[in-house]
């Protein structure tokens, strides 16, 4: 919930957020989440205004992966589009807007995919990374993560690299954080 990627053009700003991912994002009991939340699920702790109420004592109620966990901008701008299409929003009703729980997972990966490759700095995840911010930014248009057939196909040719950067990241992502369909669905 805290990021050292906040750019103006993707605020990692949880005030403008609806707490998207206190309920896209599905939990199991872990070292870091003492609890079962399924994903598309409101988290016991976020109240009716989209705060965390343990948030001073996250470490302390044992809920590490939350504070570190980076959105990297995905969680106000799904909430933007969110806020055009109806107002007021309530927890349970953000819980039920599954195409926008979607979009946030959708974008959320794809940001944090593109700034991992420009991290990495090298000529060739620049490249990728300049196929893929058209990608992001058509999301504040359309509401979705759409990958054109030639990027695909770039992002293909460079499989071997994007593979190095986003699987440790993904399991970092994702330790303690897949519900059993999930599991499943990997396994
Ligand atoms: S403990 Fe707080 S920050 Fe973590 S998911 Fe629940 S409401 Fe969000």
């Amino acid at each position: 919930m805290g990021s050292d990627t906040d750019t103006p053009e993707w605020p990692t700003d949880c005030t403008r957020c609806f707490g998207l991912c206190c309920i896209a994002l599905a939990h199991q009991p872990s070292a870091g989440f003492p609890a079962v939340k399924p994903r598309d699920t409101a988290c016991r702790h976020l109240d009716a205004d989209f705060r965390c109420t343990v948030f001073d004592r996250l470490e302390a109620s044992g809920f590490t992966v939350c504070r570190p966990y980076d959105c990297f901008g995905a969680g106000p701008v799904v909430a933007d589009r969110m806020r055009a299409e109806w107002a007021p929003w309530t927890p349970a009703m953000v819980a039920t807007a599954h195409h926008h729980l979607d979009g946030f997972r959708d974008l959320a990966r794809l940001r944090m995919l593109i700034v991992a490759l420009r991290r990495e700095g090298s000529d060739d995840a620049h490249a990728v990374a300049d196929r893929l911010e058209p990608a992001a930014e058509a999301f504040r248009r359309t509401g979705r993560v759409e990958i054109d057939a030639d990027t695909a196909q770039f992002m293909r040719w460079h499989e071997a690299l994007i593979s190095a950067i986003l699987t440790p990241l993904e399991e970092a992502d994702t330790a303690g954080s897949l519900d059993e369909e999930e599991r499943h669905e990997r396994s």
